[in-house]
């Protein structure tokens, strides 16, 4: 933890914000606080800015006075992933909320295993406190990605897909095969106007057809080179391949 976010509701009128979770655990143990230490702290979905130890209670409970004024980065880039298993999925959302992505679109691509729609990792009350734990990580954005579920692949990139990403963004779908290869030598996102939009394959692959479809709406093939990358490597290895400076 970087950065200690605070839901909005955790914050009282004089904004003192008071935790006695592992965010409490974290302030005591890991960063040894003590009352009058100053910490980097901010509110899920909202400002960044300094908070103050005002007292740490016999039962672990940490009180803090924060004070946001500071916007923070903004996502630059959405992601439309066909998702690994539940596991894996668990240890890459984090990882997502880190790495600055706003939107996650989570597609029944072909090779999508059929179980996955029912883990509960679906549900947000599961999956919010991993990208709430990747943004402290990450220490300098607050916003939580939106996770977006679209089982028919086809219909989501035929009918939803433009009005969602609007059509400025560059596109890139994360391939292994073909001509796209050259892609991989292309300098990066810095600069192009807009959110990225990155497509990213099922743990079976993408189809030719699947690959097709979203050729046909603009997407690069990218591939990060002959070695075949678990779902989780490639996605974080391609974000951070294309990802600002600052
Ligand atoms: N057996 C599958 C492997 C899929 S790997 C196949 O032959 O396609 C899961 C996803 O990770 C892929 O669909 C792709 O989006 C991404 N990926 C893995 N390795 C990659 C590489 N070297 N270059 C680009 N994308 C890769």
């Amino acid at each position: 933890m970087n950065r200690i976010l605070f839901e909005p509701n955790e914050i009282d009128a004089s904004g003192v914000a008071r935790v006695r979770d592992a965010r409490a655990a974290h302030i005591r143990e890991v960063l040894h606080g003590t009352v009058g230490q100053p910490l980097k702290t901010g509110e899920v979905n909202g400002l960044l800015g300094t908070g103050e130890i005002v007292s740490i209670a016999a039962d672990g409970a940490v009180a803090i006075q924060v004070r946001h004024t500071d916007a923070g980065l903004a996502p630059w880039v959405d992601l439309i992933l066909a998702p690994p298993r539940p596991r894996v999925m668990k240890r890459l959302l984090p990882q997502l909320a880190t790495l600055g992505v706003g939107r996650i679109v989570l597609v029944g691509a072909q090779k999508v295993e059929k179980d996955f729609w029912g883990a509960t990792l679906l549900k947000e009350p599961i999956y919010r406190p991993l990208l709430i734990d990747g943004l402290m990580q990450g220490a300098v954005a607050s916003r939580v990605p939106e996770i977006l579920v679209r089982r028919g692949f086809k219909k989501f990139v035929r009918e939803e897909l433009d009005g969602l990403f609007g059509t400025a963004a560059r596109r890139i779908v994360a391939h292994p095969y073909g001509e796209g290869d050259a892609c991989a030598k292309t300098p990066s996102g810095r600069g192009a106007e807009g959110r990225l939009v990155v497509a990213v394959g099922p743990e079976g692959g993408w189809t030719d057809e699947e690959v097709a479809l979203l050729e046909a709406k603009g997407f690069e093939r990218q591939s990060l080179g002959p070695r075949i990358l678990r779902t989780d490597t490639a996605t974080v290895a391609l974000l951070a391949r294309l990802m600002p400076d600052r």
